[in-house]
C-alpha cells in the first residue's frame, strides 16, 4: 500500500500517488499536477481532439498559457521560431518558458529550444559561446 502524500502542483492539495499520473512511466517521474486538475483542465478548453485537449492541457497546467494566446504568439511570429526565424517543416513550436520571470518568452523551434534551455538565461554562458564561435570564425 502506497501511502506517501504529494501536494499537486496546481489545486496545492495534499494526495495520494495513486492520483497522480505519470509525467515519464520510464523515469519514474509522475505528474506535478493530480489527475483531477488534469482533467479539469482538459475539459477547459472544450477542444474535441483527445491529444489536442491533452497537450493543451499540458502547456495551461505548466505555462499559464491557453490555447489561444499560443495561438496569438504563433501569429505574431508569422509562424516562425522566435530565435532563428525558420519555419520547421512538420513540427509545431514549443513554448519557451523562463522559469526565473515566469513568463513564456515566445515560441521555438526544437533546435533553439534545446539550444535556449542549454544556454538558460545566464547570458555569460552566451557570450562565452559567441566568442568562441567568433574567434574560429576570425581565424580564417
Ligand atoms: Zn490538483
Ligand atoms: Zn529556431
Amino acid at each position: 500500500m502506497e501511502t506517501a502524500l504529494k501536494k499537486c502542483g496546481h489545486c496545492a492539495r495534499e494526495k495520494l500517488l495513486s492520483e497522480f499520473g505519470w509525467q515519464n512511466h520510464a523515469t519514474d517521474i509522475l505528474r506535478k499536477s493530480c489527475k483531477e486538475c488534469d482533467s479539469r483542465a482538459e475539459k477547459l478548453f472544450g477542444i474535441e481532439d483527445e491529444y489536442e485537449a491533452r497537450r493543451s492541457a499540458r502547456l495551461f497546467l505548466k505555462y499559464g498559457i491557453s490555447p489561444r494566446e499560443e495561438a496569438q504568439l504563433l501569429a505574431d511570429q508569422n509562424g516562425a521560431c522566435a530565435a532563428c526565424g525558420e519555419i520547421p517543416e512538420g513540427k509545431r513550436l514549443l513554448v519557451d518558458y523562463c522559469k526565473e520571470y515566469n513568463v513564456v518568452r515566445g515560441l521555438l523551434c526544437p533546435a533553439c529550444s534545446k539550444m535556449v534551455s542549454r544556454l538558460g538565461s545566464d547570458l555569460s554562458m552566451m557570450r562565452k559561446t559567441m566568442a568562441y564561435l567568433q574567434a574560429s570564425v576570425s581565424g580564417f
